[in-house]
């Protein structure tokens, strides 16, 4: 028989989700894991992943997912494919997942891990040399780019730190900026310009990225129109992140002003039996690494609120 109900819902089946499935089943809390397609999320498409411990020889984000779903069945974590269009936080009682097809489930308690996607800034070459010289994240592939020339694009926080930590590896590296200053805090571009392995191309923007099998070069235009073509042998992307939080009823959940959603140490966020973790969440760093870590928390603090819950 369906049932319509449970003590708990995990939101998104990528690293965080996976891993709260896992501690959910092995703990027995009556769960359903939702994703709308094949668990794994972000990590699915990342070429290599070199910094997952256990893992020495590194492994593509592909087997390192697929690992983790099937872990996820072994223990017979209870997954549902559908598509969510909605999620209902007005009744604290009983939280509402509505489906697509206007079904819908409830439960005691929540946990979200919907993740967040790098934002794209969509040039021919982007999608396909993705993996193959493209990058959205320095601390994940620089090892990649040792002695090697790369570009970064953009020019906030998060590029000025990551083009600082990749000269660890590369060679060079460029910093290509669509303006004439930096965004970053003052303290970040100091850093950067007493970097002597940085240089920068101002008031320019990438409008192809080229490669036989990887990348080679970057089609340019400066804002007065002129054309160039730049060698490197990678580029970051770095121009921002944007938190998947279409689904949920934002204002109720405190986000923070880039729209992830805050919660304490323990993953709870405002709402009482609702948690986040993994990338939707606020924080520092996002690597599969703290997915995982926070998915296992959320459960433990999920069980001892459904138990105080139900006192
Ligand atoms: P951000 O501050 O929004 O900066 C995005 C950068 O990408 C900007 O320089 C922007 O250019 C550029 N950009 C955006 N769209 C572009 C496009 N289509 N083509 C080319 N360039 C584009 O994003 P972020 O650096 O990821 O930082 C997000 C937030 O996290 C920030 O508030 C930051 O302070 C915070 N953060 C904090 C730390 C830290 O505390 N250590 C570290 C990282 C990030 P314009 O400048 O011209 O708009």
């Amino acid at each position: 028989m369906k049932k319509n109900h449970y003590e708990l819902i995990i939101l998104g089946g990528g690293p965080a989700g996976l891993t709260a499935g896992l501690y959910a089943s092995r703990a027995r809390i009556d769960h359903v894991l939702i994703e709308k397609g094949a668990p794994g999320g972000q990590v699915l498409s990342t070429d290599w992943v070199d910094n997952y411990p256990g893992f020495p020889e590194g492994l593509s984000g592909f087997d390192l997912m697929e690992k983790m779903t099937s872990h996820a069945k072994r223990f017979d974590v209870n997954i549902l494919t559908k598509e969510v269009a909605s999620i209902n936080l007005d009744n604290h009682e009983s939280k509402k997942v509505i489906f697509s097809d206007e079904s819908s489930i409830t439960c005691d308690s929540l946990i979200i891990c919907t993740g967040a996607s790098p934002n794209k800034i969509g040039v021919p070459g982007e999608a396909e040399l993705a993996g193959k010289g493209v990058s959205y994240c320095g601390t994940c592939d620089a090892p990649f780019y040792r002695n090697m020339h790369v570009a970064v694009i953009g020019g906030g926080d998060t590029a000025i730190e990551e083009a600082d930590y990749l000269t660890r590896f590369a060679s060079r590296v460029t910093i290509i900026h669509r303006r004439d200053e930096l965004r970053a805090t003052k303290i970040l571009q100091e850093m950067a310009f007493a970097n002597k392995k940085i240089d920068y191309i101002w008031n320019s923007r990438v409008t192809a990225i080229e490669g036989d099998k990887e990348v080679e070069r970057l089609q340019l235009i400066d804002n007065d129109g002129n054309k160039s073509t730049f060698d490197v042998q990678g580029v970051f992307i770095l121009i921002g992140i944007t938190p998947n939080n279409d689904l949920l009823p934002l204002e109720q959940l405190n986000p923070d002003k880039w729209g992830f959603i805050q919660t304490d140490a323990e993953t709870r966020t405002v709402i009482p039996g609702v948690f986040a973790a993994g990338d939707i969440r606020s924080k520092l760093m996002r690597q599969v690494v703290n997915a995982c870590g926070e998915g296992a928390n959320a459960v433990i603090a999920a069980e001892h609120y459904l138990v105080s819950a139900h006192k």
